[in-house]
């Protein structure tokens, strides 16, 4: 057994990407192994946790016939931008084709030096990699699309950050690792005849439908925003803080991509920031639908010279297609709103709802996630039940003016209450990724312990499940527990 690979995007002109060769890990080990995504990729998982697995996954052996590359891209960072970034610390080893029938990248992440690795040494430490490992695994058990991770492996060696760390490589599962920073590379060298080859490429995996569009590169372009802004909203609703949503970290596929220091919001506040790098609160909870639309906007820009031959023209097309994204955002925020509030039907006064109970949520800094998980149990009449959400909510204060609004919305459908509480308990999840929860995983598995980890992925996997014995898991951090920083640790 192994992986047969395709190598589509290595097909493209070379251009697109530099030959890279894994660096081979001198005493790999496995940290995690994803058997239900073996399983969907068809990979034989038996084969994967064998010592040929492992030599494959750390870099040890090259898989056959495939042609291992790293992507080149650019990208704004922090809003200035970068024309040459690319897969500094990643090797793409090639595609399978998943039980969906969907092309897969399946990408090595901390394999060493590339083309474009500039000063850094290509290597990941294993903080970084777990916490990829563990989020994005939470994400896509929360129904968010995401990359996903097949694997996590210890390389043996240390690698020197701000101190010695246990070197790892994850290894990565994504629709592509295509990224707007990707048409920002080709826009930025005016060359236009990549820029259609990589828009060409793109609609034949990802939007296959925009290909009979009359203006396919519009299509495309519409279909990017849409697809972003539905996933944003969805970010939204769980309190997930990317952290640094720069060009070249927002992938055209519209998956949540490239986890560095995101988190997950306990305490209810739109400018809440975790990542020490990002000192302005550039990407700050409350910031991200914007900043959606701005990076949106410099793909718009890059995808000019092939929108239309006119050149004003093209930027009616771009126009257009940017128009869509507040109001395909704010659809699906309001869809999102009203599910996770327990509301069947649309009325107009929702949103207001939704933003007087924010309101009330961060002047009383109440935990967003066991907020809405306790709403959900709440019947529609007042009872000796609301205790547990004044509890969380603290007194005195107005909120309970807000519940009685709640309640009469609440009267105003005709779906049961019994109904309304199992819609409510499965988009308003028990368990996320808490900082302080993923902290410790951490800390433990850098001393080599991962049970703790193993434990936390055990209840992340079913976000919408409550089970006994995993009480701590639900809880917002006490105060000497609360994380107020995130590293990307690169
Ligand atoms: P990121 O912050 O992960 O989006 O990375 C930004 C850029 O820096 C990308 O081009 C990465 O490939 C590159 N990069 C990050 N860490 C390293 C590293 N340890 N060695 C080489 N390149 C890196
Ligand atoms: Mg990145």
């Amino acid at each position: 057994m192994t992986i047969q690979f395709d190598n589509s995007y290595a097909r493209l002109p070379s251009a697109f990407y530099a030959e890279a060769t894994p660096a081979p890990a001198p005493e790999p080990s496995f940290l995690a192994i994803n058997e239900d995504l073996a399983n969907e990729l068809g990979i034989d998982f038996e084969w994967l946790s064998s010592e040929a697995g492992l030599d494959l996954l750390s870099g040890k052996t090259r898989p056959e016939g495939a042609t291992i590359i790293a992507a080149a891209y650019a990208g704004h960072q922090f809003g200035n931008f970068v024309p040459q970034l690319g897969d500094g610390r990643a090797a793409l080893l090639g595609e399978v084709i998943d039980f969906n029938g969907i092309r897969k990248d399946i990408q090595l992440k901390g394999s060493g030096r590339t083309a474009f690795s500039r000063g850094g040494d290509g290597k990941a430490a294993i903080g970084p990699v777990l916490r990829e490992y563990i989020v994005s695994e939470a994400m896509h058990k929360l129904g968010i699309p995401t990359t996903r991770a097949l694997a996590a492996v210890l390389t043996g060696e240390d690698v020197a950050r701000e101190t010695l760390l246990p070197g790892a490589v994850l290894t990565r599962v994504a629709a592509s690792h295509i990224r707007v920073g990707t048409f920002q590379f080709f826009y930025a060298r005016e060359d236009i005849s990549s820029l259609k080859t990589l828009a060409d490429y793109v609609i034949e995996r990802h939007y296959p439908s925009c290909a009979s569009a009359s203006n396919r590169y519009g299509a495309l372009l519409e279909s990017v925003i849409k697809r972003q802004a539905e996933l944003i909203a969805q970010w939204m609703m769980v309190g997930f803080i990317h952290g640094v949503m720069n060009t070249d970290n927002m992938s055209i596929s519209g998956e949540t991509i490239d986890y560095g220091p995101c988190a997950f919001m306990d305490f209810f506040d739109p400018k809440t920031v975790y990542s020490a790098i990002d000192q302005m609160g550039r990407y700050a909870y409350g910031n991200q639908p914007g900043i959606g639309q701005w990076n949106l906007s410099v793909l718009a820009q890059s995808l000019l010279p092939i929108l239309d031959e006119d050149a004003d023209k093209a930027v009616e097309v771009a126009k257009a297609a940017l128009d869509i994204y507040p109001s395909a955002f704010q659809s699906a925020y309001e869809k999102g709103l009203r599910a996770k509030l327990g509301l069947a039907v649309e009325d107009a006064g929702d949103l207001a709802l939704w933003q007087d109970l924010l309101k009330h949520l961060s002047d009383q800094e109440v935990d967003f996630t066991q907020f809405f998980r306790t709403l959900s149990k709440i019947p529609k009449e007042a009872g000796a039940e609301d205790e547990m959400l004044q509890a969380l909510v603290g007194g005195p204060s107005m909120f309970g003016m807000w519940l009685l609004a709640w309640r009469a919305r609440l009267n105003s459908e005709t779906r049961s209450d019994a109904e309304r509480q199992t819609a409510m308990l499965a988009v308003n999840p028990a368990y996320i990724p808490r900082n302080h929860l993923v902290e410790e995983a951490l800390e433990q598995a850098e001393k080599g312990n991962m049970a703790f980890a193993d434990k936390l992925m055990e209840v992340l996997a079913e976000p919408f499940e409550e089970r006994q014995g995993f009480e701590r898991y639900l809880l917002a951090p006490k105060p000497e527990e609360v994380i107020q920083n995130t590293f990307c640790g690169t």
